[in-house]
């Protein structure tokens, strides 16, 4: 019997008792027989994604859950997100995070330009490279690359004092930004050549007609989390297995692809909450299947928390549930291969804040052929909590879900 491998992960599920859901979390006001029966019939835990001193990131805790310390690792979202649209990783050159933004009276209003479509970015995507970054800049040469929807790539291949000018500063990332000042933020920087880009791109987006009677306008590119190409140690290198990540996130998709995971194609993955959960569902159970491994993360709930509405948080996990880890488990169960599933939010979002915290996350996994009896009644932060004493998620992998088969 061969044994496979699917990790969930709902990103910035988890969360704090909110008021308006009776002092409930959303998970705990969510209706989740899928994540219940995970539960009940495996071991829940409680886990520390992001450690001390680390940003609390999708890229961090993502990469924690796949098996690798962040603290040991430390990498930019600019460098993991290139090699998510496949751009090689070269030492010349620098890969920022490049997103559309909506600027209003000088104030960051919108990190996503109203989570504008890929084919409409793509456009003015062209319209910067053509008119911001062409020619050279002190023998540097600067170039966007699509994305996903707002999020995008600038690769910067230049001379190393310039690289060195452009890795002095990282800015902070828009969604942690909405409500601030733009010149306030930027005039510390205004010399640094990146920032003069940013600048120029507000006045070529501003004037173009796509932009006119848009409500949130795509009227400025930000550019932040710039990095190095990196290479890290592969799921094969270190377990022998190999496998498929599902995301419609560039980011993870990065990650993924650097860990050595395929990068599976959909067509109807937004990262929001629009996004086709029947396309995920299908997909990742065609791959794992034909695989040994599937890593299907799911942005929705994550969108939720930072736009503070705990309502559509709750109905996201619900969604998830039922499209999901309930028609997944109905299905692998009846596999003749053994399927182990690790099922974990990458960090909290919580609603009350609208950013990550660093807060351990429950997690629990459950395996096909050895469904216990005496789980918990629900997959919940305060069940998990109580129970546990937090463990580093990077550790999971290794200790509990792919060499272990003991662990239940
Ligand atoms: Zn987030």
């Amino acid at each position: 019997m061969k044994t496979k491998y699917l990790i969930i992960v709902p990103d910035g599920m988890a969360d704090r008792p909110v008021p308006s859901l009776g002092n409930k979390t959303p998970l705990e006001a969510a209706r989740t027989p899928g994540f219940d029966r995970l539960a009940r019939e495996g071991a829940v835990g409680l886990a520390r994604t992001v450690p001390k001193g680390v940003t609390p990131g999708s890229d961090a805790a993502n990469l924690s859950i796949l098996g690798l310390d962040p603290a040991r690792y430390p990498l930019q979202r600019g460098s993991i997100e290139a090699a998510s649209i496949g751009l090689p990783a070269r030492p010349d050159t620098l890969y920022f995070r490049a997103n559309f933004i909506t600027v209003k009276n000088g104030l960051i209003v919108d990190h996503c330009a109203g989570h504008i479509g890929t084919r409409e970015a793509q456009k003015l995507l062209a319209v910067v490279n053509r008119e911001v970054l062409n020619g050279s800049l002190e023998g540097s040469q600067a170039r966007l690359y699509t994305g996903v929807s707002y999020r995008h790539t600038l690769a910067w291949r230049a001379p190393a004092p310039f690289r060195a000018r452009l890795l002095s500063v990282h800015l902070d990332g828009p969604h942690d930004l909405v409500g601030s000042d733009v010149q306030q933020h930027l005039k510390p920087y205004a010399s640094l050549p990146h920032v003069e880009i940013m600048m120029k791109t507000q006045k070529v987006l501003e004037a173009h007609p796509f932009n006119r009677g848009r409500k949130r306008p795509a009227n400025m590119m930000w550019l932040w989390a710039q990095g190095e190409g990196k290479r890290l140690p592969t799921l094969r290198e270190r377990f022998g297995v190999s496998g498929a990540v599902v995301s419609g996130v560039d980011l993870v998709r990065g990650l993924g692809k650097l860990v050595g995971l395929t990068v599976v194609n959909l067509k109807r993955a937004t990262g929001y909450y629009d996004t086709d959960f029947d396309e995920k569902r299908t997909a990742a159970l065609r791959e794992l299947k034909q695989k040994e491994m599937v890593y299907l993360h799911i942005e929705a709930p994550d969108e939720a928390g930072h736009d503070r509405n705990a309502a559509m948080k709750k109905k996201m996990i619900e969604v998830i549930d039922h499209k999901i880890v309930a028609p997944i488990l109905a299905e692998v169960s009846r596999w003749p291969d053994r399927v182990r599933v690790l099922a974990m939010p990458d960090h909290p979002t919580p609603c009350s804040i609208g950013t990550h915290t660093s807060d351990p996350v429950p997690y629990v996994i459950w395996d096909s052929k050895h469904p216990l009896t005496r789980g918990m009644p629900r997959f919940t932060e305060r069940l998990a909590a109580r129970s546990a004493r937090p463990i580093m998620a990077h550790t999971i992998l290794r200790e509990k879900f792919i060499h272990s088969r003991e662990a239940l």
